[in-house]
């Protein structure tokens, strides 16, 4: 028989209950007690989904109240002793390390949380010391939660991360200077120990997770597979059968480290992302060893194709035989909704083309069984063909106006009718900028007024005039108070904005929009994308009325404020029925047509954010990632290029790491670029020099995720710091990011000081 398996379930539950139940516990509103009975419910209730739905192989030790990976920092006692040290409960010292500890007399900051590879979900980095050594903690999270699950009936496959990605996804703590891959030798013997402690306690088989073997990797970290799973298989019967589970990418370039899992019971692939690794990767299966083919996909929210995932996994069956195939999902759900039952507004054509985690659990078992008895779920079967012609057929899905207009795109929409330097000097007649220009990133503070505001207007409690009214008010605010600083370029805010992606969403056709449509993206942080279901195109302008409100008020230029292709498609469930590469155009041609009517209007500096460029980049160097680039940067190039060479052109990006694709930055051929910078290393604004970068450039001077005002002084010294790097005429001054998470005296501060520091260097350039 073929078997069913699910590599994770989603945390939060079906309300975000764990959201509100951490935040609650963070708050003192309900006791550790409290918290963790909350965690308990939400195992069993999402074992007994997966149970229900038939699925054979259930996960355990997937749950975590912050994130998985600290889960094993823990587990390992590899907890920095700063740490340590407070003497805190082993919850409040896995909490401090997610998000620090300010507390009681306590006072330590979070470790360093980055993605989790290519997804928008977050892990914290293990932090490891020179004389680091490992222990197994005392009643170790796997193991209780795996008696938990047995307790209450449900026979569980506890997931774990594995020892060698452990170490590769973690990094040496400052003060230390330690390879984390050289610690392998101490990690082993206690995850060797931890194994044996899961089948004592009736674990038959454990998920290990090494999902950096879609990386290119170091030969060091390739080394160390063979020892870590040579001393695995060495305890033979001791320890639970392994499956070596590897996501978001092919393992092919990684063959030869296979062997080194001669030992494992089975191997798991991502199916989805990569389909054609099938055929090499049954090649490389041992004589006895299983494939765990994920195939429904982890990290969208569409309908699984039945009939495609069928042929693969008819494929596999014909090499293996029906014993030796596991039917899975391509990664762990936590990175899918909950339930799609929770959506009662989503059109009802539309509402048949989805999956969230409680139905992809369901096409999990009802393709295994499908594998070898299609009879048994030929309703199931045929439902699911009528889903997927449906959304193929659809109205929706399909606009020719929009297929019409990108058949006709040409290279020359993507370039400006002019060289930076003519641009530049026609801009400068035309804006008549000082030099060191100051200028703001778009948002200013979103006050609960603004919030309080738009939620009456939602609910209809007030008119949209009304509602209009509110908003010109705020944006006259905004233009005093930076009528006030002096500034040079200004904004006008984004009041009406409720996310950057999501109010571009709603104005656009071929997007949809979810209720409780919630993915983990850190700790009890949440997001809820907006899904892209049909051909995109813009019905009427999006951003004018407000921007030519705020122009017609202002004696400066006024920024006009638009999310680019690219940061909208990513920040997005994409659709999978056509390439990224074409959605992304699609929506780059809606800008376009806003980026010219704010021309039209009256607005020459256009600001157009594409902070989410850098995430989309493939996991791997070479083809596929140039490949990416290269429709990512066209896209940008034809949102913005339809504009006179007067009117000058911005981008943003929440990062200053541009080493790795420093070529499509410099493509983009924005006429300014403002970025994250004050708190990374000036000396990354080197690569502007070495590479000859000519346009202009406003490195963030100061954080605006803190509340703390920033000295005139310590303003002087950044952009001090900054001209070492950079041409006086190539400088803008500019906060890090957008000021909406800020209060308005805090903002007020921050840039008066900013202002006057930019003077500062004018008078002496
Ligand atoms: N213009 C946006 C803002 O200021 C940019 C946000 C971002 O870069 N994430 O809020
Ligand atoms: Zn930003």
């Amino acid at each position: 028989m073929v078997q069913s398996s699910v590599l994770g379930f989603p945390r939060m539950g079906v309300l975000r209950d764990l959201k509100k139940a951490n935040e609650a516990y963070w708050a003192d509103k309900i006791s550790q007690e409290a918290l963790l009975a909350e965690g308990k419910r939400l195992r069993l209730a999402h074992w007994k989904i997966q149970k229900d739905a038939g699925v054979d192989i259930i996960p355990s030790n997937d749950f975590a109240h912050y994130d998985h990976v600290l889960d094993h920092i823990q587990l390992f006692n590899a907890v920095p002793e700063r740490y340590t040290s407070q003497k805190l409960s082993p919850l409040d010292e896995y909490f401090a390390m997610g998000r620090g500890h300010q507390k009681g007399g306590v006072d330590v900051p979070a470790l360093e949380m980055v993605k989790w590879f290519d997804s928008n979900y977050h892990y914290v980095k293990p932090t490891l010391q020179d004389n680091q050594t490992f222990s197994l903690a005392k009643d170790p999270k796997p193991v209780r939660e795996f008696l938990e699950a047995k307790e209450a009936g449900f026979q569980t496959r506890p997931v774990l991360v594995g020892p060698v990605s452990f170490l590769a996804l973690g990094k040496a703590d400052r003060g230390s200077s330690v390879d984390p891959i050289t610690l392998l030798d101490k990690l082993v013997p206690v995850y060797v120990e931890l194994l044996k402690q899961l089948k004592a306690a009736g674990a038959e088989s454990v998920q290990i997770d090494e999902p950096v073997l879609v990386f290119d990797l170091r030969p060091e970290v390739k080394a160390a597979f063979k020892p870590a799973y040579e001393a695995i298989a060495a305890a033979g019967d001791a320890v639970p059968k392994v499956i070596v589970a590897t996501y978001f990418g092919d393992i092919v370039h990684n063959f030869d480290v296979l062997p080194a899992f001669s030992g494992a019971a089975g191997l798991h692939v991502d199916l989805v992302r990569n389909p054609e690794q099938l055929e090499p990767v049954l090649k490389q299966l041992g004589p006895n060893q299983i494939l765990s083919a994920g195939v429904v996909d982890g990290r969208n929210i569409w309908k699984n194709d039945f009939a495609k995932s069928l042929e693969i996994l008819q494929t596999a069956v014909k090499a293996l035989g029906p014993e030796r195939v596991i039917v899975a999902t391509s990664s762990s759900l936590i990175h899918t909704p909950h339930t799609l039952a929770s959506e009662k507004k989503l059109p009802s054509d539309v509402y048949e083309w989805f999956s969230f985690a409680v139905e992809k659990v369901k096409e999990v078992a009802t393709l295994a069984k499908a594998v070898t008895e299609p009879d048994a779920v030929k309703a199931e079967l045929e439902a699911n063909a009528a889903a997927i012609k449906a959304r193929t057929d659809s109205k929706r899905t399909n606009d020719p106006a929009v297929k019409e207009r990108q058949a006709q795109v040409t290279p020359e929409q993507h370039n400006r009718k002019a060289p930076f330097n003519t641009r530049y000097a026609e801009q400068k007649k035309h804006l008549s900028l000082p030099l060191f220009p100051t200028t703001t990133i778009g948002s200013f503070p979103q006050t609960s007024e603004i919030r309080v505001q738009r939620n009456k207007f939602t609910k209809g409690e007030i008119s949209a005039e009304e509602y209009e009214r509110f908003i010109e008010k705020e944006i006259e605010l905004a233009v005093k108070i930076q009528d006030e600083l002096d500034l040079d370029v200004y904004v006008h805010g984004e009041p009406e904005r409720n996310d950057m992606v999501q109010y571009f969403g709603e104005r656009l056709n071929g997007y949809v929009f979810t209720t409780h449509a919630w993915v983990q993206s850190y700790g009890s942080r949440c997001v809820r994308p907006p899904i892209i279901v049909g051909d995109i195109s813009r019905p009427a302008p999006m951003t004018v009325k407000e921007s030519k409100y705020a122009a017609s008020i202002s004696k400066k230029p006024m920024k006009g404020m638009l999310t680019g292709p690219v940061t909208c498609l990513r920040w997005s469930f994409p659709r999978v029925d056509v390439h990224q590469s074409v959605q992304c155009q699609q929506l780059a041609l809606a800008l376009r047509d806003e980026v010219v009517d704010l021309e039209k209007n009256g607005i020459y500096v256009i600001q157009v954010d594409e902070p989410a460029l850098r995430e989309g980049l493939p996991l791997r160097k070479g083809q596929e990632r140039e490949a990416y680039l290269k429709w990512a940067v066209d896209s940008f190039k034809l949102a913005t290029a339809g504009v006179e060479n007067s009117t000058q052109i911005h981008s943003h990006f929440c990062y200053s790491e541009f080493q790795d694709f420093f070529h499509a930055i410099a493509a983009l051929d924005a006429d300014v670029l403002s970025i994250e910078n004050s708190k990374s290393d000036a000396k990354l604004l080197k690569v502007f020099i070495d590479e000859e970068y000519p346009r202009h450039i406003g490195p963030g001077v100061y954080d605006i995720h803190s509340p703390r005002v920033p000295t005139l002084e310590e303003f002087k010294q950044r952009i001090e710091e900054m001209l070492a790097y950079l041409k006086p005429e190539q400088l803008w001054i500019n906060p890090d990011c957008g000021l909406k998470t800020r209060k308005w005296d805090e903002v007020k501060g921050a840039l008066s000081h900013m202002v006057e520091a930019a003077k500062y260097f004018r008078e002496k350039y």
